[in-house]
């Protein structure tokens, strides 16, 4: 593959950026275009829904400093939306029709907020943009009645900045218990009291039919009265890009193989959408989280440049909800995968596993940071461990044991 002279990225995001930041790291003196819709410079996600909806700061983390995209040549084009791609032509078009040759191109679109039928008007909110927080911010006052739907991370970090602001707030899941999902009902309750011990009413096990001014309805009968209501039902991976040009999708995302390269000749594509062909798991993984763009974004710079290096991290996540914090590697299926509790979860400072046939497929800490690296290494190597081994034995003599890799 020959070394590109021209590199252009979609989505001036933690992907993008990243990746437009490691081309120059690696020494590619090549020009660089990362176009993105939003006027802001690159800003990182997570603070939105913790210290600025808390009120504790009013800008997110960016991606890199201000000067950093002037000061190494990268074109960054904010405010500007590419609207289609043309990867017979090697071009992209923005919305003003202008064409973008490229020699390699980078898709990193991201997300969007998932709306549901049903739910807007004023008082709705969603919770994707930085504008997004800031607008949610202003309503969440003092005893507003803050109706959240969706137990999930947004859901129930918009939960813990509200109830901190002093909010009256309510949330609603069709689930048992928060963030099922991905932990199971167990660590899903030592969530529920979280919340309920700083004062969110829950209702679970029912579902939202619509939201006029003021009110919520429930499939169960139910009608909340509601000044806000923000709705933290997912997010849904923008690939509207790449499926008008016919490339490959799967699994929600784009397709890409091991080393992020989509199904057309040199665009390759990273972070929320990347629906990705991972070395080390059985089918496609497309992880929505921090860590996943971030790192993506920095892997995928040698590949355009023309390496072929597959990408082998295990997905990680990290939250923050009041006075807890937890930091989940791996993927566990937690309807199937065996939990093993390492402390007592009702103390809220404890680790959890999740094994399948034996092997460890993930770890959670919460509230304890003395093993980050044990259990990285723990996931990473697949470790075989017995409930007991991991309930009770040295994490550290476990990790430096030989454990035979998953196949
Ligand atoms: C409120 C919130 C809190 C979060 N907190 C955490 C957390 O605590 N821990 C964690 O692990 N993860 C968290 N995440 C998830 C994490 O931030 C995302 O997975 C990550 O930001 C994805 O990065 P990305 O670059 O793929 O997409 P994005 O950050 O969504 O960036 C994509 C960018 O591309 C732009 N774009 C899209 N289409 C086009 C186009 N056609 N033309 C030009 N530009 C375009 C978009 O405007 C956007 O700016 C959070 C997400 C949100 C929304």
């Amino acid at each position: 593959m020959s070394t590109p002279h021209r590199v252009v990225i979609v989505g001036a995001g933690l992907a993008g950026a990243s990746a437009a930041a490691a081309l120059r790291e690696q020494g590619f003196t090549g020009e660089v275009t990362l176009f993105g819709q939003e006027t802001h410079h690159p800003y990182e996600l997570p603070p939105l829904s913790k210290g600025i909806l808390l009120g504790e700061r009013d800008e997110p983390d960016w991606v890199r400093a201000d000067g950093y995209y002037r000061d190494h040549a990268i074109d960054l084009r904010r405010g500007t939306a590419i609207t289609a791609l043309r990867p017979a032509e090697h071009t992209v078009v923005d919305a003003d029709g202008t064409e973008h040759p490229y020699d390699r191109l980078l898709l990193a679109t991201g997300s969007r907020s998932r709306s549901l039928p049903g739910l807007a008007g004023p008082g709705v909110h969603l919770l994707r943009t930085l504008d997004d927080a800031l607008a949610l911010r202003t309503e969440l006052t003092p005893d507003a009645c803050v109706v959240i739907i969706g137990a999930g991370w947004i859901g129930c970090e918009a939960a813990a900045a509200a109830r901190t602001r002093g909010a009256r707030v309510t949330v609603i899941d069709p689930g048992r218990t928060p963030l099922r999902r991905v932990l199971g009902d167990e660590i899903g309750e030592v969530f529920r009291t979280l919340h309920t011990d700083h004062g969110v009413t829950f209702h679970l096990g029912a579902a939202v039919t619509g939201a006029d001014t003021g009110l919520v309805r429930l499939t169960n009968g139910m009608e909340l009265p509601a000044d806000v209501v923000i709705a933290g039902v997912g997010a849904v991976p923008r690939t509207e890009l790449a499926e008008a040009a016919g490339l490959t999708l799967a699994a929600g995302g784009v397709a890409v193989d091991a080393t992020l390269r989509t199904s057309a000749p040199d665009v390759y594509a990273v972070g929320d959408i990347a629906a990705h062909d991972h070395p080390r798991y059985d089918g496609r993984v497309r992880v929505d989280h921090w860590a996943n763009a971030k790192n993506q974004g920095a892997h995928v710079a040698a590949n355009l440049l023309g390496a072929d290096a597959p990408y082998t991290a295990d997905p990680y996540f990290f939250s923050d909800q009041y006075e807890l914090g937890c930091e989940y590697r791996g993927l566990a299926d937690p309807d199937h995968d065996e939990l093993v509790l390492r402390g007592d979860p009702t103390t809220r400072e404890f680790l959890a596993f999740w094994l399948r046939d034996g092997h460890i497929t993930a770890a959670l800490n919460v509230n304890s940071w003395d093993h980050g690296d044990t259990l990285r290494e723990l996931v990473a190597t697949r470790a075989r461990a017995t409930p007991r081994q991991l309930a009770e034995e040295d994490l550290e003599t476990l990790a430096t044991a030989e454990t035979p890799q998953a196949s």
